[in-house]
């Protein structure tokens, strides 16, 4: 059986988030195998007896993942600061009763003004690897531009162009409107979509992500859902 520290299992298991745990920690609310536990790194598995306020609690993890649909202003941090403006204080604000408890990661970063496809998970291993440059996952992004791009430029779009660190892979680039761009991108560095685009001489007035891999936003702005153990299995 797998070990791990006792926080980031209990939220993993939706216990407690992490924040929340360290606080139960530090006021000596839970106990592993019968004592009192106020070590947050202490390490447990999946047979560990645990209790928070006198309550046996299963450390049995499940991954979940939700997809959210990211509204414009919010900032994405990794985990769970629990800052005001951030896309966590978004989620944990429509997030259901039952999956209050666990940690939540984001799979990957939006800009603070991009909205769309936003991929959360409690399952920290997933996001090194669904987010490391050696993974590549595409990503539709939908972008309105300043002008109307000609094929050359979409051209150069296509065939990966030199920004500051590096060139870019093969993209793919469409217009669906004369001042609207889909960008579909196989990685995923800092503001690469607005600086593609910026080097083709169409700076992006706003951005929009679409899909990431098999997934297709199908939700509201501001809200999300649950995906199937199906769609994580090949989504993520
Ligand atoms: N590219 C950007 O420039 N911004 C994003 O938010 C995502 C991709």
């Amino acid at each position: 059986q797998r070990a791990d520290w006792l926080v980031r299992a209990l939220g993993r298991a939706g216990v407690l988030p992490r924040a929340e745990a360290e606080q139960a920690l530090r006021e000596g609310r839970v106990e592993v195998d019968g004592r009192v536990e106020t070590e947050p790194f202490a390490p447990v598995h999946a047979g560990s007896v645990v209790r928070v306020d006198g309550q046996l609690r299963t450390l049995e993890a499940r991954t979940l993942a939700l997809m959210f649909h990211k509204p414009a202003g919010v900032v994405v941090h990794g985990s769970d600061p629990e800052g005001i403006g951030t896309v966590f204080e978004r989620l944990r604000a429509v997030l259901a009763p039952e999956l209050r408890g666990y940690e939540w990661y984001a799979v990957g970063r939006l800009d603070r003004d991009t909205t769309g496809l936003l991929l959360f998970t409690n399952e920290e291993r997933l996001v090194a690897h669904a987010t490391s440059p050696e993974t590549h996952v595409s990503k539709r992004y939908v972008a309105e531009v300043e002008g109307t791009p000609s094929e050359a430029a979409l051209q150069r779009l296509r065939e990966g162009l030199v920004l500051e660190d590096g060139p870019t892979r093969p993209a793919g680039a469409r217009l669906l409107a004369p001042s609207q761009v889909e960008l579909m991108l196989t990685e995923g560095r800092h503001h690469q979509v607005k600086r593609m685009l910026a080097a083709v001489g169409h700076p992006v007035k706003t951005l929009h992500r679409e899909a990431v891999g098999e997934l297709t936003l199908d939700v509201p702005e501001g809200t999300y859902r649950q995906l199937t153990d199906a769609e994580i299995a090949q989504g993520l």
